[in-house]
């Protein structure tokens, strides 16, 4: 429980969650000051609604405590290492994210809690868990870092069986207390790294997810560091390590034998062989047009099938949940075929280790990449992918580490590169790449790279994309 009448918190932070969590709080008689360190347009706009709201607010100073304070709520972008953690860890004052906020104020009896994070394929997978319960006739919500703050779910007091709980390594990082009914980390790769300050500091905080797990923990067999966090888990008893392959499953397992997803995890104890859960073609997980699901994306999809089967749900439900499943925009988005070619829009793929995943899917792919690299380096992408590359376009400010990298594991493979970061520089892009294909190839937008440098997030480098596909579609 939180016990918080009466309490100083101080927020850390006047995004949205920042703002959500000050409400909350103040809604539920604690005192509140929201600080920030800038104090900008955005900054400004924000404390105004909250002061209307008897909310107290310093912006232009983040570092030192306000005093006094019993609790600090903070929100996922700040970096560990603010100044403000110390003089709290200084002065023995708890830090709490938003969703060990949320975890401390769900009431009795309150739904339980599927817990997703990895560094890519979180927000598929949620969506594809909650299709799955919705199907099985359960109360859900796709929750956390998908978009949804699960504070304001938690608080709503709207009845719910089960949540599907996407949560970042951020907000693993401040959410001690927390305990999933069952757990995924679909995989891990470097990334963030900046903000954890080191792998290995990366991966604990990943692995918290796993921490008092009651039923299962569910891991990536292709991805041993995933089954390692189980090993080292705290778990309660009778919780089970539960992997998922793209291969043939052990017992324990989920996986895929001929062209079947199978469950040999869940299943009675007589029932030696492996119950069916789904067709492959039952993933609707991308509008490509080409018949399978990119293989990332059956991956998730038995991660999110371990969940629920965890959870009780029959194998009819993880069938139809599937095929009524629909990805979110900009991830392995088909926006048209022209003359042959089909361009395909993954701008979501922000970094290397899902670009490579994305490539996976295609055989004969003109790439488009770059962008900010944020300390990426691009050897090992470029090396597994050579194969598969028709051509490679690459645009933004780091582009030149990826070209460096394609002169050196993929010499043969031409390389435009284009400088032009103004808005219409998409259409020089999908022209080069145009040129580049040949009829049954792909033109993959997969960058590799965050999108800052060139556009306001991945979403509007996605659109600029679909935008020139779009006229060259219209104009041939
Ligand atoms: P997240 O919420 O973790 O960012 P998304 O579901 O939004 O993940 O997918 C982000 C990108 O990661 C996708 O565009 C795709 O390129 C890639 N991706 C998705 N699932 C996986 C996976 N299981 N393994 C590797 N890459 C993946």
């Amino acid at each position: 429980s939180a016990n918080l009448p009466g309490k100083h918190v101080t927020v850390a932070g006047l995004g949205v969650t920042g703002v959500s969590a000050a409400r909350a709080l103040a809604g539920l008689g604690a005192r509140v000051t929201v600080v920030d360190g800038g104090d900008g347009e955005k900054q400004r706009q924000a404390a105004a609604q909250l002061e209307a709201a008897g909310i107290a607010v310093r912006r232009g100073d983040a570092d030192t405590l306000p005093e006094p304070t019993d609790l600090v709520v903070t929100s996922p972008g700040w970096k560990p290492t603010s100044p403000l953690f110390a003089a709290a860890a200084a002065a023995d004052v708890p830090v709490w994210g938003d969703v060990e906020l949320a975890w401390r104020l769900r009431g009795p009896g309150a739904a339980e809690w599927l817990a997703v994070t990895g560094t890519n394929g979180k927000t598929t997978t949620v969506q594809m868990l909650a299709s799955i319960l919705r199907a099985a006739g359960l109360r859900t919500a796709a929750v956390g870092n998908i978009g949804t703050p699960i504070l304001d779910v938690v608080l709503s007091g709207e009845p719910y069986d089960v949540l599907a709980v996407e949560l970042s390594s951020y907000q693993l990082h401040w959410a001690p207390s927390v305990r999933a009914h069952s757990a995924a980390v679909l995989n891990l790769a470097p990334d963030h790294l900046d903000w954890h300050g080191s792998m290995a500091a990366y991966a604990a905080d990943k692995g918290r997810v796993y921490e008092g797990n009651k039923v299962a923990c569910v891991y990536n067999t292709a991805d041993p560091a995933t089954e390692e966090l189980v090993r080292a888990a705290d778990v309660e008893e009778g919780c089970r390590a539960i992997g998922f392959t793209l291969g043939t499953p052990a017992p324990s397992q989920l996986g895929v034998v001929e062209g079947l997803l199978v469950d040999r995890a869940f299943v009675p104890d007589r029932q030696k062989n492996a119950q069916e859960l789904a067709g492959i073609h039952d993933v609707a997980a991308s509008s490509r047009a080409s018949e399978s699901p990119a293989p990332h994306n059956i991956a998730n999809a038995l991660a999110a099938a371990a969940l629920a089967r965890a959870y009780g749900v029959e194998p009819q439900a993880v069938r139809d949940g599937l095929r009524a499943f629909r990805p979110d925009a900009h991830r392995i988005a088909l926006v048209a075929s022209v003359d042959g070619v089909e361009y395909v829009d993954d701008s979501k793929a922000t970094n290397t280790h899902a670009a490579e995943a994305s490539l996976a899917a295609y055989e004969h792919v003109v790439w488009i990449a770059g962008g900010l690299a944020k300390g990426a380096t691009f050897d090992e992408l470029v090396a597994k992918s050579a194969k598969r590359l028709r051509g490679a376009v690459l645009i933004g400010a780091d582009r030149a580490l990826i070209a460096e990298a394609l002169r050196r594991h993929a010499p043969e493979v031409p390389v435009v590169e284009l400088e032009r970061t103004d808005t219409e520089a998409m259409t020089a892009v999908v022209d080069a790449a145009k040129a580049l294909a040949q009829p049954g190839d792909t033109v993959l937008l997969a960058p590799a790279c965050a999108s800052m440098d060139m556009f306001a997030d991945y979403g509007k480098r996605g659109d600029a994309f679909a935008a020139a596909v779009r006229a060259l579609h219209n104009n041939q």
